[in-house]
This record gives structure tokens, C-alpha cells and sequence, in this order.
């Protein structure tokens, strides 16, 4: 295909700054729409993007129902995004990972911020899991596989396109196994310790890449000490902290499925004589620990997004006050708490704020003995904030 069979789309004058700057995300009150209406454009349809002097900026695809109308996927005027296009993206994505992870476990490719909008890719060693979030992805969805294939040499490939996202594409939800026998679980290795990741019918991919640095600082902090995983899903912070040399760690989480995992991950790293689960909503266990008055040195909690959306936010910041209020007030004297928040809406320095009103509100003193962000396989575009999303803050909390 050469380049004039793809049709036009036309920023009015002075939307193309934001997209020379770095973004990829064009807004559909951007488009001059009486020279290209959008309603002319098939959800997911390729298109050539062009400034209001009719200047080409380069590829994107198109959605004309979602408030984000197009998203770029090629810069420049030297040829379309074909298939050797994405093998050259996916060389960059890996070369980047392979320059931070002696083992082939991580997240390969984080859409936006690795230049392929709608796109996520966790390997599992031989193992891949995909992500297409949105109509313009789910098109290209062919050439994905066969260039994954083709770059990475996978044994299996499998596609979890059953995230909520997906609707307001205007796409089903799915999951399906591309290549090769996918297996139920797929194994990985984490500064040193194994887990098996319910791929299949886990949370999101199956795994939190995005913690592993924050969890290998974690580890620093687990000898000798009394655990609790809050949130834990299948035992990420938990088991890490036992193989740590932790005494006792105790897994907190709604899903008996995932807790079913924690056991079979401990007992994969032989530390299942020191890993406990609780079912529970996090918020009644937590309440019932300290009525049972039970007491930990080292706390994490680590929930799914309370603020999904800009306006939850008031409700979202109070739940991560009182889940870290009730977190500390299971703490020892001088005990350590993580608290992270994947939240893009909720900035570091808010986390911190709410965590240490909760710390003031039952008369302790919070000291900040280091931040975590997203490792480096979830690389940040510096023009996207929505790139960046996730915190870790170590702290101390003292009683005063
Ligand atoms: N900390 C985990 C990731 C957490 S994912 C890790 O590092 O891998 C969010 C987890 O929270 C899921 O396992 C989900 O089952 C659990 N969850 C969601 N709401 C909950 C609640 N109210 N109480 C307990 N667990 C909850």
C-alpha cells in the first residue's frame, strides 16, 4: 500500500504543537472536521495525519467514537506503518529490557510510552501475553502476532482481550490462545524468586511487572520481620519477602483463587511453612486483625486503583487514607509500611499527603525512607502523563 491510499485527517491550526511536542492522542475537538469529518472513518481505520497547512505529521488510526479520536503510531513522511515497521518497534522495545533483565520475564511492550498505542505485551519467558485495547490495534491484529512471532520466537501466544476497556472502542471482550499450547499458568522469576502467574484467569495480563524493582527494595526490609501482603493477588510482595528472610508473611486478598496461588508460589520457593493467607475484603480483615490484636513490623498494601476516573477521586483518596490508617495501626512500634497506589490520578505527592494525615489522625509520625515508581520495562513518555502511573512510598512510622 503507498502512501496516498490512506485518507486524511486534518488538525485545525495550532493542534499539531501538542503532537510535534511528543504526544500521540488527538482529541476530536482538534480536527478540522468540516475538511475531514470523522464520521467519514471507520473505527480502527488508518489514516495520514496532516497539520492545518496540510503538512504530514504521520500515521495514526482513528476511532470516531471514543473521545480520543486518533492516536499516532508513525512519525514522519518515510513510509506507512507496515510490518517491518513493527519488528524494528518491537527490536527497541526488547533492547530496552534487555539492557535491565538478565531473565527473559517482563513487560515487553508498554503501548504509548513504547510508541505503539494500544498495545501491552507481558513475556513470560517463552510465554506471551497481549493486550489490543484499542479498534485501531484490534486491526492490526494479524500483523502483531505474525511480527511477535516472528522477533520473539514465542512458544505460545496468548490474547487477553477481556479488559473493560475495550467497550467504549466499541470491541468484545476475549480471550484466545494464538499460537501454540498456551498453559494455565506461565512461570516467572523475580529478583531471584519463582511464581507462577495465572495467566488465563488472573487479574489484567496475569502479572505486576511494574513492581518488580519496588519488590526487590521490599526485600531489603523483610529479615527477621512479621509480613503483611495486603491486596497480594498471587503473593508478589509476600513470597518475595519470605525468600527474604522474612519469619511470617500473611497474604490479604478478596479472591480465593489468587490466595490458591499464593500457597502453590510459596511452596514453588519452599518458604510455605512461613506464608499464611487471609480471605477477605481488605478492609474487614484488616479491622478484624486488629481486633484480634495482631501486629506486623512490615506492611505493604498495594490495591488495585481506587480512582479509575478523575472524578472518583475524592472517595478514591479517602480509601487510601483509611486503608493505610488501618494498615498502620497493625504496625509495631518503629514498623516499616509500603504503600503504593497504581492510580494515575493520584499523584505521589497526594498518596503522601493522605498517608501521613493518616498517620497524624492516630498520633504517629511518618518518615519517607524512599519512592519506587514503575520499573523500567513500563517507560515513561514525558509529554503523556498518563504514562505515568504508578507509586511505591517506604516510610517509617513512628510513635510519638
Ligand atoms: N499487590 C498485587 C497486585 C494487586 S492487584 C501484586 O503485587 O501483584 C489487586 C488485588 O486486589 C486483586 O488480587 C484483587 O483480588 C484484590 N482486591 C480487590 N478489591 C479487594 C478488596 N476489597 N479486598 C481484598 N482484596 C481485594
Amino acid at each position: 500500500m503507498s502512501n496516498t491510499d490512506y485518507p486524511v485527517l486534518k488538525l485545525k491550526k495550532n493542534e499539531d504543537r501538542r503532537i510535534r511536542n511528543g504526544h500521540l492522542w488527538i482529541y476530536s475537538n482538534e480536527i478540522d472536521t468540516s475538511a475531514t469529518p470523522l464520521k467519514d472513518f471507520e473505527p480502527g481505520q488508518m489514516c495520514q495525519l496532516t497539520d492545518s497547512a496540510n503538512k504530514a505529521l504521520g500515521y495514526a488510526y482513528i476511532n470516531p467514537n471514543t473521545l480520543i479520536a486518533a492516536r499516532l503510531i508513525k512519525r514522519g513522511t518515510d513510509g506507512e506503518p507496515s510490518r517491518s515497521f513493527l519488528k524494528k518497534k518491537f527490536r527497541a522495545a526488547l533492547a530496552l529490557r534487555e539492557q535491565f533483565y538478565a531473565e527473559r520475564c517482563y513487560r515487553l511492550i508498554f503501548g504509548e510510552a513504547d510508541g505503539l498505542p494500544g498495545l501491552v505485551v507481558d513475556r513470560f519467558y517463552d510465554v506471551l501475553v497481549v493486550q489490543l485495547s484499542t479498534a485501531g490495534m484490534e486491526m492490526m491484529k494479524q500483523d502483531v502476532i505474525e511480527m511477535l512471532d516472528a522477533v520473539f520466537e514465542p512458544s505460545s501466544i496468548l490474547l487477553r482481550n477481556d479488559a473493560s476497556s475495550r467497550k467504549a472502542e466499541g470491541l468484545d471482550s476475549y480471550i484466545e490462545s494464538v499460537k501454540g499450547n498456551v498453559p494455565e499458568v506461565a512461570r516467572l522469576s523475580e529478583n531471584g524468586v519463582l511464581f507462577d502467574a495465572l495467566i488465563m484467569k488472573g487479574q489484567k495480563t496475569g502479572w505486576f511487572y511494574d513492581q518488580a524493582m519496588n519488590r526487590q527494595r521490599f526485600m531489603q526490609y523483610a529479615k527477621g520481620k512479621r509480613v503483611l501482603d495486603v491486596f497480594s493477588y498471587i503473593g508478589g510482595w509476600g513470597i518475595s519477602a519470605a525468600v527474604a528472610g522474612a519469619t511470617e508473611s500473611f497474604c490479604v486478598d478478596a479472591s480465593e483463587k489468587a490466595l490458591d496461588a499464593v500457597h502453590h508460589n510459596a511452596e514453588l520457593n519452599n518458604v510455605a511453612d512461613k506464608v499464611a493467607s487471609i480471605q477477605g475484603n481488605a478492609f474487614d480483615v484488616l479491622k478484624d486483625l486488629r481486633t484480634a490484636n495482631e501486629k506486623f513490623d512490615l506492611i505493604v498494601v498495594d490495591p488495585p486503583a481506587f480512582i479509575k476516573k478523575k472524578k472518583d477521586y475524592k472517595t478514591g483518596s479517602q480509601a487510601y487514607k483509611r486503608i493505610n490508617q488501618a494498615a498502620m495501626q497493625l504496625l509495631n512500634p518503629d514498623g516499616y509500611l509500603v504503600s503504593c497506589s497504581c492510580s494515575h490520578h493520584m499523584p505521589r505527592t497526594d498518596l503522601v499527603k493522605k498517608t501521613n494525615e493518616a498517620a497524624r489522625h492516630i498520633d504517629r509520625s511518618m518518615q519517607i525512607i524512599e519512592w519506587g515508581g514503575q520499573g523500567p520495562d513500563h517507560p515513561i513518555n514525558p509529554v503523556m502523563p498518563e504514562t505515568e502511573y504508578l507509586k511505591a512510598v517506604f516510610s517509617r512510622i513512628q510513635r510519638i
